[in-house]
């Protein structure tokens, strides 16, 4: 990377994903680089400005963000922010002249919404280049820099040399899907089966311990055979089989319920408009939809369905006997 290149950036979105990637940006850019952050919260902003008061400066909106930057950044929660943010007409991105700009929006969003703002950029701003490229690694993920990017282009996109850079500052891997918005079917399709697998794993588990069965046991089964997946081995439903899972911890740290049911419907919205026949969808979003409202799953991790479908935690201290 050239030390010129990234020297206006924006980042819009400053949550808990958004704040530590742009903190590895304030650590890693080059000296004269200056960030213009922007987002509705006053104190998100605020933070990272005392933090980095010589490189991260406040701006007053999306708009001015896009005024003072060259390549901007976005981190938003749903399609509807990523819509405001790009094309509110008073104080959105595309408000002002973005020609030859850089634009990465790294949100988990349909793949429409994400369409539909490339589209009208193409169309009014011919000159700028809008990606999608959501991440996946979780908070922690994001803190320790070691997210994966899933980048909505070509191996071949003339700008890959500009992205991959910014993009290894802030994660270890990025991965070109192969065109626009196909880093975000890549996502929801990972988010999917990922999805899928917990709730089967969570069903397994439950009816092998009910038959008689150790889960350290059932564990040790499904790794040597063929049900071995990333599900049972790191990230276990069960307490207390794995001990680094965020079950063994309460299901306090991970992936929240409420995020994986909002990744499943749109992954599952996504098969129906692309004609994917999708047996598990409507079940699985069920299962999910049910837990993130259920007060003893809600804003815990998402393997927390193994608690939701009635699976008995406290297996350990029974069998040994105390
Ligand atoms: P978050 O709710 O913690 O943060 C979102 C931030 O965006 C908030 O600070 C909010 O104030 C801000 N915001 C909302 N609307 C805005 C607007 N119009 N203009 C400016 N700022 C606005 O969410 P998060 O956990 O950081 O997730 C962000 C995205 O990353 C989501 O799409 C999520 O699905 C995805 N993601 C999250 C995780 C995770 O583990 N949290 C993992 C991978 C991907």
């Amino acid at each position: 990377m050239s030390g010129s290149e990234f020297k206006n950036l924006g980042f819009i979105g400053l949550g808990a994903m958004g704040k530590p990637m742009l903190v590895h940006l304030a650590n890693k850019l080059p000296a004269e680089s200056r960030i213009h952050v922007f987002d509705v919260v006053e104190e998100a902003m605020n933070e990272v400005c005392s933090q980095y008061p010589d490189r991260v400066f406040k701006a007053s909106s999306a708009k001015d963000v896009a005024q003072k930057s060259v390549t901007i950044i976005t981190m938003v929660p749903e399609g509807s922010h990523v819509r405001s943010v790009y094309l509110d007409p008073s104080n959105g991105v595309c408000s002002t002249d973005i020609s030859n700009k850089l634009l990465i929006d790294c949100s988990t969003i349909d793949t429409a919404t994400s369409l539909e703002v490339k589209d009208h950029i193409e169309k009014y701003f011919p000159t700028a280049s809008f990606y999608d490229s959501p991440v996946s690694g979780g908070v922690v993920g994001a803190i320790k820099g070691t997210i994966a990017f899933f980048l909505g282009c070509a191996e071949s996109d003339p700008n890959i040399k500009r992205l991959t850079p910014l993009m290894e500052m802030m994660g270890k891997q990025v991965i070109p899907c192969g065109g626009p918005s196909l880093g975000l079917a890549a996502k929801l399709s990972n988010n999917y089966l990922s999805g899928v697998i917990a709730i089967a794993c969570s069903e397994a588990f439950d009816m092998g311990m009910r038959s008689g069965l150790d889960p350290r046991t059932l564990a040790k089964v499904y790794a040597a055979g063929t049900a071995q997946n990333a599900i049972c081995d790191r990230f276990c439903p069960v307490p207390h089989v794995y001990p680094e899972a965020p079950s063994s911890g309460g299901y306090k740290q991970g992936f929240k319920v409420q995020l994986m049911r909002k990744d499943f419907g749109l992954a599952v919205d996504m098969a129906k408009r692309v004609g994917s026949k999708n047996v598990l969808g409507e079940v699985g979003l069920e299962t999910y939809d049910g837990a993130s409202k259920d007060a003893k799953c809600r804003d815990l991790d998402s393997r927390v369905v193994y608690r939701y479908l009635g699976g008995n935690e406290d297996w350990l201290p029974k069998q040994n006997g105390s």
